[in-house]
Order: structure tokens, then C-alpha cells, then sequence
């Protein structure tokens, strides 16, 4: 895994054959081969070598460090409901090995990351589904299925988006990240179009449950710089897990998120807080993929909920989550006044 203030360097590196066609894959092929990083090129959507004879978890920990540079065929964007209206789809995967990450059960058993070479098509799609829309106001999320920032390095593909929409009248773009390497993105002309936010979380949750992600001081310093170069920024604290002192522990993250911020940015914060939930499949992967893990996964202690689409979800009982709300609302709405919380769920 890679440094925890840079991109992440990849193990193994493979390239579809057609994004060796673009001036990106050529360019991360000649990159990556003088890095002494394994190096290979496969066809058009065929199978990334390896995994084969591994154990889930090994199998899993390979794939995450794998980077495959391919070209975006699906030029159709998938829509994003609630909060967005369509993703903007960039990258796919994130090489961070969060036990509870929602993308295990949308990614398969293998998510290596991919990143999508022809950049120039997909912002050209933005634009349509822009004029589309037009009059109306078009907001894209950059984060639905991956974790951009990683690789943002290599690509610079953020970089592009957040410069196109920096000169839309009627588009936003927003992402979500747990990394820090942002330092390429702080002098952008994004005109405050582009809604960064960070998730973070208590800090005895990331050591324990985040692993191959950048420390909280590291999200939080470059929280700071991202909100002094005037971009909109948001937290998304998830998951909420409760544990002795979680009171206190996330009390004190509220407290080093408004230390992290200049005072100008701290009331115009979002806020998104998301308590600790897991399916039936989700604790079958996270137990195969992380078979030591410490998560609270014990179904005796929830209260059933139906998901939307009619599936089984255990999340804490109501009156845990009441203060979990209370909580959230009351510190936020004590250290940040002015800052919009989202929700608390
Ligand atoms: Fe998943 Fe986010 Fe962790 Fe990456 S950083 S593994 S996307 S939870």
C-alpha cells in the first residue's frame, strides 16, 4: 500500500489493450514499466491474471493492489439517487482495505481498481447530460463506486473534472474521500463548483477497521488545505460504530475537525453521519475477505430493518440511534454554527 499522504503504488499494473490507443495509457504504460512495477497488457475486458487457488482473503488483498488502466465503453452514466444525479464515472475500486466498505458487496470478489483512460469522452458525456438537463441545475458524484483521490496522481482525472465543472453555470460535481493527496487539486479554478468531502471517523475506528488508509491527522491537514483553497467541503462520518467511550471519541473528532478548519469554511460545512449497519452478505464477505475482524457483527444485538429494495439490514436499536442523532446534532450544531447537517442515519 502506498504512502499515506500519496497515491497509492500499485503491485501489479495492466493495461486493455484499446487504452494503449490513448495518450493517458501509453503514457502510464511507459511510467509504470520504468518503476520496476509488474506490467501487463490484456485484452479488452479480459481477465486480470491471478487469484486463482488464493484464499478469499488473499485473494482480495491481491486484487487491491492491482491497477487496470482501461477505456470506459458505457458512455451511459448511471444515476445516483438521492444525492446526485448522475455518477461520473472516473475510476472504479479503491485500494484501502476498510473492513466495512460498502463496495464489497457491489465490486465481486476480485475489486481491483480500474482507471478509465479516455477522460476527455466521459467529461464530453458530462457536458451532454448537462445540456440536457439545461435549464435545470445537473450535479454528478465522483465517488459512487470508488474512491477517486488514490490514483488522482496518475491521472489527473479529478483534476479535469473539477476544471470542467469550475466553468459550468449548471452543473456540481462532488466526491468523497478517505485519502489525503490533494495537493494537486488546491490551485484548480473550480469556482466553488466541486463539494469535497472527507470521511473520517474516530480515530481507535480507523485503526482498528482502516487499514491502507491515510491516518486521521493526514485527512484532517489536507481537510484544511482543501477548505482554505475555497472549495465547499463536507464530513461524512460512517460508520458510526459504538464501543466503550464512543461518546467521547467521536466528541473529540468534532472537536479536531473544527480545529482542522479556518474559520471562514467551519459554517459552511455538510455534514453526513451514517451509523454502523451490515446485511446478511456483507457480514458473509467481511468474514471470509477478513476472517480476524473485530466488528461489531453480532445479529442478537440490532433491530431488523427492510432495505429499500426489500432486503434485510441490522442496525442499531432505536434507542442507540437516538443518541447517535443527538449527539451529532448537538455538537454540530454547537462547534459549527451555520454548518447543514444532511442527515443522521
Ligand atoms: Fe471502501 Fe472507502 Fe475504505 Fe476505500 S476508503 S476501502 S472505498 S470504505
Amino acid at each position: 500500500m502506498g504512502d499515506t499522504r500519496g497515491s497509492f503504488v500499485p503491485q501489479r499494473v495492466f493495461f486493455e489493450e484499446g487504452a494503449l490507443s490513448y495518450p493517458l495509457g501509453r503514457e502510464m504504460y511507459d511510467r509504470f514499466r520504468g518503476m520496476g512495477v509488474v506490467v501487463g497488457v490484456i485484452p479488452p475486458r479480459g481477465r486480470v491474471p491471478g487469484g486463482r487457488g488464493l484464499s478469499p482473503e488473499t485473494s482480495y488483498r491481491e486484487a487491491k493492489r492491482t491497477l487496470v488502466f482501461a477505456v470506459r465503453r458505457s458512455l451511459a452514466f448511471q444515476t445516483c439517487k438521492p444525492s446526485a444525479h448522475y455518477q461520473l464515472p472516473l475510476v472504479t475500486g479503491c485500494p484501502g482495505l476498510c473492513e466495512y466498505c460498502y463496495l464489497q458487496t457491489t465490486l465481486g470478489p476480485r475489486p481491483y481498481m480500474r482507471a478509465y483512460v479516455n477522460i476527455d469522452e466521459i467529461i464530453e458525456r458530462a457536458a451532454r447530460y448537462i445540456r440536457d438537463r439545461f435549464p435545470e441545475t445537473t450535479v454528478f458524484e465522483g465517488a459512487a463506486t470508488s474512491d477517486p483521490l488514490p490514483v488522482e496522481d496518475f491521472t489527473g482525472g479529478l483534476a479535469r473534472a473539477i476544471s470542467f465543472f469550475g466553468g459550468q453555470s449548471h452543473a456540481l460535481f462532488r466526491f468523497v474521500t478517505k485519502f489525503a493527496n490533494v495537493d494537486g487539486l488546491l490551485r484548480l479554478d473550480h469556482k466553488g463548483r466541486t463539494r469535497f468531502r472527507f470521511s473520517v471517523n474516530a480515530e481507535p475506528v480507523i485503526e482498528r477497521y482502516e487499514a491502507g488508509t491515510p491516518r486521521l491527522d493526514a485527512r484532517l491537514h489536507a481537510a484544511g488545505l482543501v477548505a482554505a483553497a475555497g472549495y465547499p467541503v463536507g464530513f461524512l462520518i460512517a460508520p458510526v460504530v459504538v464501543y466503550d467511550g464512543w461518546e467521547d471519541q467521536y466528541r473529540d473528532l468534532l472537536a479536531s475537525l473544527r480545529d482542522s478548519m479556518p474559520a471562514r469554511a467551519a459554517g459552511a460545512l455538510t455534514f453526513e453521519i451514517i451509523s454502523h449497519r451490515f446485511t446478511p452478505r456483507a457480514k458473509s464477505l467481511i468474514s471470509r475477505r477478513h476472517p480476524h475482524t473485530a466488528l461489531p457483527l453480532d445479529e442478537n444485538e440490532r433491530r431488523v430493518k427492510m432495505g429499500q429494495f426489500g432486503y434485510v439490514k441490522y442496525v442499531y436499536p432505536d434507542e442507540l440511534l437516538r443518541r447517535i442523532d443527538d449527539l451529532f446534532r448537538l455538537e454540530i450544531g454547537r462547534l459549527f454554527p451555520g454548518a447543514r447537517v444532511d442527515y443522521v442515519i
